[in-house]
């Protein structure tokens, strides 16, 4: 048991007295929008709610959440659905080939979703697509509307746009202050991926 709390006192455990289901935007160009995301779904595991990550655009490297999520067992499944970073350089695929896997990517949001089986989506990077135009303004707009009322919805990524953000009804800006890779050091697991 590596938990441990360190005084004898009571532990109070609220409940809402009003459940909402919140739509959550985690964008700006510092360090911490997706691993933000992976950190609700691993605080919601503790309350025993399901979580759906569909990551937009991630699947061609490795990166620890997809094998992490598995120690939260049936309370999390991941969906890496892309073909690397659209347009960075090296990344072999054309614009045509991001839009479709990131429009497949939607369809399945839509589907897991309206499934009733998540108590959280998270949408990984789907700013950026939107940003790229893998996914369209309106697509992402009917995702937040259509949601059900008590599901929350977390996206991320770069960039959101400003319809999704007013939207929303909680958005941080994680702004870089400095990062690691302006020193010249490499990306190292556990932190970068
Ligand atoms: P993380 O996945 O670590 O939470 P993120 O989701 O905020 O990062 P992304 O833009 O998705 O950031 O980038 C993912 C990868 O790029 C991570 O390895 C991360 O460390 C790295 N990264 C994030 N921000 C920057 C930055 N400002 N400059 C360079 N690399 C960055
Ligand atoms: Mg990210």
């Amino acid at each position: 048991m590596p938990v441990s709390t360190s005084k004898p006192i009571k532990i109070e455990k609220l409940t809402p007295r009003q459940p909402y289901g919140l739509t959550v935007v985690i964008t700006g160009n510092g360090k911490g929008k997706t691993t933000s995301a992976m950190g609700m779904a691993l605080r919601a595991s503790g309350h025993g709610l399901k979580t759906c990550i569909i990551q937009f655009m991630k699947g061609d490297l490795y990166t620890g959440e997809w094998d992490g999520v598995k120690m939260l067992g049936e309370l999390v499944e991941l969906h890496a659905t892309g073909m690397g970073f659209c347009g960075i350089q090296g990344n072999p695929y054309t614009h045509a080939e991001h839009r479709a896997s990131a429009q497949a990517a939607v369809a399945l949001a839509r589907k897991k979703i309206a499934s009733g089986d998540f108590q959280i989506v998270i949408l990984d990077e789907i700013n950026n697509a939107l940003k790229l135009k893998l996914v369209d303004l309106e697509q992402v707009l009917d995702l937040v509307k259509g949601k059900p009322s008590f599901m929350h919805l977390v996206m991320t990524g770069r960039d959101a746009h400003p319809d999704v953000v007013e939207l929303a009804d909680t958005v941080s800006e994680v702004r870089e202050i400095k990062h690691a890779y302006q020193k010249d050091i490499e990306p190292q697991p556990g932190i970068d991926y």
